[in-house]
């Protein structure tokens, strides 16, 4: 079964996506991973949507539902696909269940992690990258961990593009501009909340038992 994974920026979000790929050997699709890897494989629209992007314009609908369509006609990630930060709205969303279901596939859950702006501004405020195995730490949450890292403290570092101003920013719109997308989905019998407050191995097995029942 495809999986939508929704949470506002710092919710943890990556790490969830990142268990599920590799506990349940799950395909993450992303838009922007989607554009990077055609503008790699340097197709027609891969150089056009180069172009877009060079000069600061937006990648249509279109050209991200066509991307879409290539992962979900791909018979290796069939049924196997992890849709994070997409849809972004509800035409997506809408348009998103036409496909699947063009390829007789659908959405078996939809998992939104739901954290409160303070949980937020702390994570983002703590979060620490490890130098040398590129583990991700934070200060806030996993102190007996940063403690104990085994490449040494001294290895651990701010990450520095972290500006709160901003990403409390991009929570506020991310909030915003999904509620449709989520009151879309609320009715959905395979909508899931996970309540993202809680220490990130809790959520771990949360996800794990929905998406095992
Ligand atoms: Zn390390």
């Amino acid at each position: 079964m495809n999986i939508i994974l929704f949470g506002p920026p710092g919710a943890g979000k990556g790490t969830q996506a990142q268990f599920i790929v590799k506990k349940h050997n799950y395909f993450q699709l992303s838009t922007g991973q989607l554009l990077r890897n055609e503008t790699k494989q340097k197709t027609a629209l891969g150089k056009e949507i180069e172009k877009l992007i060079s000069n600061g314009k937006f990648v249509s609908d279109e050209i991200v539902d066509s991307l879409l369509k290539q992962s979900i006609t791909n018979l290796k990630f069939r049924d196997r696909i992890i849709f994070d930060g997409y849809p972004r709205n509800v035409e997506q969303a809408i348009n998103l269940e036409k496909i699947l279901s063009e390829f007789d596939q659908n959405i078996g859950r939809i998992i939104f992690l739901n954290v409160a702006r303070d949980i937020i501004e702390k994570r983002i405020m703590g979060r620490m990258t490890c130098e040398k195995c590129n583990m991700i730490l934070n200060a806030f949450f996993n102190k007996s961990e940063i403690e104990l890292h085994p490449c040494g403290k001294e290895y651990l570092v701010k990450r520095i593009d972290d500006n709160l101003e901003t990403i409390i920013e991009r929570y506020d719109t991310y909030i915003n501009t999904t509620k449709p997308v989520l009151d879309f989905y609320l009715k959905n019998e395979n909508f899931y909340t996970i309540d993202g407050n809680a220490e990130i191995e809790e959520i771990t097995s949360k996800i794990n038992k929905i998406l095992t029942v």
